[in-house]
C-alpha cells in the first residue's frame, strides 16, 4: 500500500498504527513518514518502541513493523533486511515503553 517510497514503516494495521483502531484522527510522523493514529498517545508509543528497537538492534532503520496483542503486551516484529527481531512491549499510560524484552526467534 505504501511500496515505493524510500522509507516506509509498513504495519499490519488499517486504522491506528499501534492498536488498529479505525477512530480517532491524529497524524503524527514517525522517521519522517506521516502515519494514522487514534491519539497523541499511540503516536508517543509508536515513536518511543522505533527508537528502542533501533538501541536495541543498532539498526539504522526499520523496514517493516507488525504490532499483535493489546495493552496487556504487544508483540513487535521488526524486520530490516534481511534481518528481524521479536520483542514483548507494554507501554505505560503516557505512552513510555514499560516493558521490553527480546524475544528468542
Ligand atoms: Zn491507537
Amino acid at each position: 500500500m505504501l511500496a515505493g517510497k524510500n522509507w516506509i514503516l509498513k504495519t499490519n494495521f488499517q486504522g491506528c498504527a499501534v492498536c488498529g483502531s479505525t477512530w480517532g484522527n491524529y497524524w503524527g510522523e514517525i522517521e519522517g513518514e506521516r502515519m494514522f493514529f487514534c491519539c497523541k498517545i499511540c503516536h508517543l508509543e509508536l515513536h518511543n518502541l522505533v527508537l528502542k528497537i533501533k538501541q536495541s538492534t543498532g539498526w539504522e532503520k526499520i523496514d517493516e513493523l507488525n504490532i499483535e496483542g493489546s495493552y496487556a503486551g504487544r508483540n513487535c516484529l521488526a524486520r530490516a533486511g534481511e534481518k528481524s527481531a521479536s520483542f514483548l512491549v507494554t507501554f505505560d499510560s503516557l505512552g513510555e515503553v514499560q516493558t521490553f524484552n527480546k524475544l528468542p526467534k
